[in-house]
């Protein structure tokens, strides 16, 4: 079992840009491995490396519903974006919010596999989505950064106020 926990909103390490990865390597497969573990676990279909601390640019995701997609992206880079989507997104550094955004309903993204190999995609669906999701933590950006300031803000009061109650010893 790995030790990695997810940070959740409002953290500010969530806030963090992370950095380029330099060589893929076993070190990071293990640790794709661990993401995969705690994504499925969760359950999610998208986490990035920012959300459990790591500031280096990768995500996994399975949009699958039997774990038989599973997809690493390593170094990616959106290269072109077409048409919108609106879906109601979820996120696991969210825990119990889902609201609707707007984001490219086509994408085509660059990134590394698990084997450094560079690969070109073009997607759409939910695996666009997530992909744009899971790019917005790498720059240090939330779901909850397209709703207003207000909705913002009401759901970080109820998550400070949740994990308050949560840590509290009853006595
Ligand atoms: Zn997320």
């Amino acid at each position: 079992m790995t030790k990695l926990k997810i940070l959740e909103f409002p953290d500010p390490r969530l806030r963090t840009k992370a950095a380029l990865v330099e060589e893929v390597d076993d070190e990071l497969r293990k640790f794709m491995s661990d993401l995969f573990e705690i994504m499925y676990a969760a359950p999610g279909i998208g986490l990035a490396a920012t959300q459990v601390d790591v500031h280096k640019r990768l995500f996994v995701c399975d949009v699958s519903t039997d774990k038989s997609a599973p997809l690493v992206f390593i170094n990616p880079e959106i290269l072109e974006k077409e048409g919108t989507t609106v879906t109601d997104e979820g996120c696991l550094s969210v825990p119990g919010y889902y609201e609707e955004v707007e984001r490219a309903e086509h994408v085509k993204v660059q990134f590394l596999d698990r084997d450094g190999e560079s690969v070109e995609m073009q997607t759409d669906g939910l695996l666009a989505v997530c992909i744009q999701h899971e790019i917005d933590h790498l720059n240090g950006k939330l779901f909850v950064d397209y709703l207003s300031e207000a909705k913002r803000q009401r759901i970080r009061k109820k998550l400070v106020k949740e994990r308050r109650q949560q840590a509290a010893v009853v006595l």
